[in-house]
């Protein structure tokens, strides 16, 4: 059975991989948000609390970007960590395992149930994730945050370097940037144009609006129409797009639809 799961995940990727783009998908604490869930935000375990509490929202939110058009669904784990899930739902070491476990779970059953042939990826956010005070859009949890120079990481690195050495991994299928402002997207997919890579080039960014701590989101200066911005990345290099915080189903189907066009 395992290795049935194995080669028929192995079938879907080698599908993608081929393909001339790939469209994945938005933001899933957002979509709970837009569908009733409260408190998200100020949550410590942010979406990844819904595992256990909420897990029918889990996988709504997923069709709602299955029907939208996602051809990869990224599950519901970007927060969820064995020591917060111990810490902030009381639930033992293998408990917290075995629901990290369930978000995989429910993205493929989301799938079955839409009759989607998507890709579940299995989400793992960065460490500033679990600290839950916004830290991982700022990299105030490094020392040598160099935000305002251009093309550079929150902890630091260059852009260009960062993806040079991740591409270097044959396991890797695509390597991009996720939830920075739309506004910053050209300029970095401009950094790595000369590494001419041989790989998917992901897109996935924010709506441009900014979270802060205990106020939430706020306008940005760069929000845009991310459906708008579709060629703009693709010319620019980009074959894996999709969005990250505060971009809805409706926005991922006004992406497909640009790429269905190109
Ligand atoms: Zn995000």
């Amino acid at each position: 059975m395992a290795s049935d799961t194995k080669t028929e995940s192995n079938r879907k990727l080698q599908r993608l991989v081929g393909q001339k783009y790939v469209l994945l998908d938005g933001g899933s604490a957002t979509e709970m948000v837009r569908i009733g869930c409260k408190n998200i935000d100020n949550d410590p375990l942010w979406s990844a609390r819904l595992l256990k509490t909420n897990p029918e929202t889990v996988m709504q939110v997923h069709k709602n970007f299955l029907l939208a058009g996602s051809e990869v669904l990224d599950t519901a784990s970007y927060q969820a960590s064995v020591q917060g899930f111990v810490d902030h739902l009381g639930v033992d070491h293998d408990t917290a395992l075995s629901l990290i476990g369930q978000s995989v779970v429910l993205a493929r059953e989301a799938c079955t149930e839409t009759g989607c042939d998507a890709v579940v990826a299995g989400c793992v956010g960065p460490y500033g994730a679990v600290l839950h005070d916004g830290s991982e859009y700022t990299g105030a949890y490094a020392e040598k945050i160099t935000r305002e120079e251009a093309c550079v990481t929150c902890d630091g690195e260059r852009f260009s370097d960062a993806v040079r050495s991740v591409v270097q991994s044959d396991q890797v299928l695509a390597v991009g940037l996720n939830c920075t402002a739309p506004e910053h997207v050209c300029d970095l997919l401009e950094s790595v144009q000369h590494l001419q890579l041989q790989k998917g080039v992901v897109v996935k960014p924010n709506s441009g609006e900014q979270w802060v701590r205990d106020e939430g989101w706020i306008p940005g200066s760069g929000c845009v129409s991310l459906g708008n911005q579709v060629k703009t990345w693709v010319d620019r290099g980009a074959t894996w797009i999709g969005g990250c915080c505060r971009v809805y189903p409706d926005d991922i189907a006004k992406m497909k639809k640009e790429l269905d066009r190109l």
